[in-house]
């Protein structure tokens, strides 16, 4: 469930069942154990957390339902679900396997449920090795925030900031290259502290990072996840803008486009910063593709403010809007607000903006029309009862070329082409790339 953060940790779990001699089933099968990897990012992703762990408990009564992650650190002391035998937070779940064999030793009619708790702020993942077919590998550079932003719960289920060693991610890197991954996403819980904890300053740690990971053979594509409009300063953009392998494609969350708003979200940046930052990119990269997070009806949110964060979505003119409405999260300052937006309001507030994303969306992608571009080839698809394969640019622009039995395609070759025309959200590559 949840983030990239969660996927890249599953992962590592995942393998570390394979070398004890586990063989994994899929989820609606009878199984002797269940791991859910849990979100509690919002209501709806707590709700469906606890749908998967009873659904797990439903499909084989008998078996271990084990519940990983930020559901747990979010339990604090109430009773876990019925539904759970083992639960485990985020600092203890990379040892996952041992828990579990723990309890199955232990486990008699009496062994009753438990809760596992690691050490805090820690970062010890070892790397995962190639997931086979996969095209694109998450890189997990740092966990944890000490932003506090008054509506999220993540800082109190993840914990502080921690920075992975780097030498640690260039070995990653180099292994996944080494075995054909072309493009990295550097993900994080809050990218854009990243270092701080060991006394740096994020733009430097991660501009030596990027740097670094441009020299390896074999990486051809650089990506960020989502970072902060703070970190964009003159100096890093500057910089990154060198790296010829990094993605001009920048997920920069906004969360509100009105002032007032971004105070009351305890987000340190105002819409001036947020618009400086945004010009300093387009300064630096050809058509970067700016791609961003809004929440709609946060507490206290009046129609105006959101008119106003609407114009500001209109003057800056993203690629793509992830429209969150406002999820009141028990534990967090917003939720002891009096003054909560209808889930109505919330609603058509969130029609208003996905409206305008889409419409925004189109503009950017059809800049590319006419122009040579490549993709990274993730999966083949039907379309017309042809056959095309998938895969998106630096810019993260879906594009489809029509299946060539007489060229080389595979999943993770970069094919380059000319882009003809759109198809349903994608664009048409016209190509006779021979390599
Ligand atoms: S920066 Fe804010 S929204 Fe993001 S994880 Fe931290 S507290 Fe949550």
């Amino acid at each position: 469930m949840g983030c990239k953060v969660n996927s890249y940790e599953l992962d590592l779990i995942r393998q570390s069942f394979a070398k004890e001699g586990y063989r994994e089933v899929p989820f609606e099968e009878k199984a002797d154990i269940y791991v859910v990897n849990t979100c509690t990012v919002t209501n709806i992703a707590d709700r469906k957390s606890r749908q998967m762990l009873h659904r797990a408990r439903k499909e084989n009564p008998a078996a271990i339902v084990c519940a990983i992650g930020c559901f747990v650190d979010n339990l604090g002391s109430a009773d876990i679900d019925p539904a759970i035998d083992l639960a485990i937070d985020n600092r203890a779940k990379k040892d996952c396997v041992k828990h579990i064999e723990a309890y199955l030793r232990d486990r008699t009619e009496t062994t009753g449920q438990r809760v596992i708790r690691g050490e805090k702020d820690v970062f010890s993942e070892r790397p995962p090795l190639l997931t086979p077919g996969r095209t694109r590998a998450d890189i997990k550079i740092q966990d944890g925030c000490n932003q506090f932003c008054s509506y999220c719960i993540i800082p109190y289920a993840r914990g502080r900031i921690v920075s992975r060693d780097e030498e640690d991610t260039m070995r990653e890197i180099v292994t996944l290259a080494e075995s054909g991954i072309k493009e990295v996403v550097l993900v994080g819980i809050h990218v854009s502290s990243y270092g701080k904890d060991r006394g740096e300053e994020p733009q430097e740690a991660l501009l030596r990072l990027l740097t670094r990971i441009q020299m390896i053979r074999g990486i051809e594509r650089i990506r960020l996840s989502s970072i902060e409009p703070r970190i964009m300063t003159e100096e890093f953009v500057s910089g990154i803008a060198k790296l010829t392998k990094l993605c001009p494609h920048f997920h920069l969350s906004l969360q509100s486009g009105c002032d007032k708003t971004l105070k009351e979200m305890n987000r340190r940046y105002t819409t001036a910063e947020y618009r400086e930052s945004v010009e300093r990119l387009r300064r630096h990269f050809r058509e970067p593709a700016i791609t961003t997070d809004i929440i709609v009806g946060f507490p206290g949110e009046t129609t105006e403010d959101f008119a106003t964060t609407v114009s500001f979505v209109k003057e800056i003119g993203f690629y793509q809007i992830h429209v969150f409405p406002y999820s009141k999260r028990e534990g967090t300052v917003a939720a002891k607000r009096k003054d909560q937006v209808p889930d109505a309001e919330k609603k058509a507030r969130s029609k208003e903006l996905l409206l305008l994303t889409a419409e925004q969306a189109r503009a950017y992608r059809e800049k590319f029309i006419g122009q040579e571009e490549e993709i990274l080839l993730e999966e083949t698809t039907e379309q017309d009862g042809k056959t095309f394969w998938v895969g998106h640019t630096m810019r993260y622009v879906e594009g489809i070329v029509r299946e060539d039995k007489s060229l080389p395609q595979a999943a993770g070759m970069l094919i380059k082409g000319r882009f003809t025309g759109a198809s349903g959200g994608r664009l048409l590559l016209q190509s006779d790339d021979p390599s």
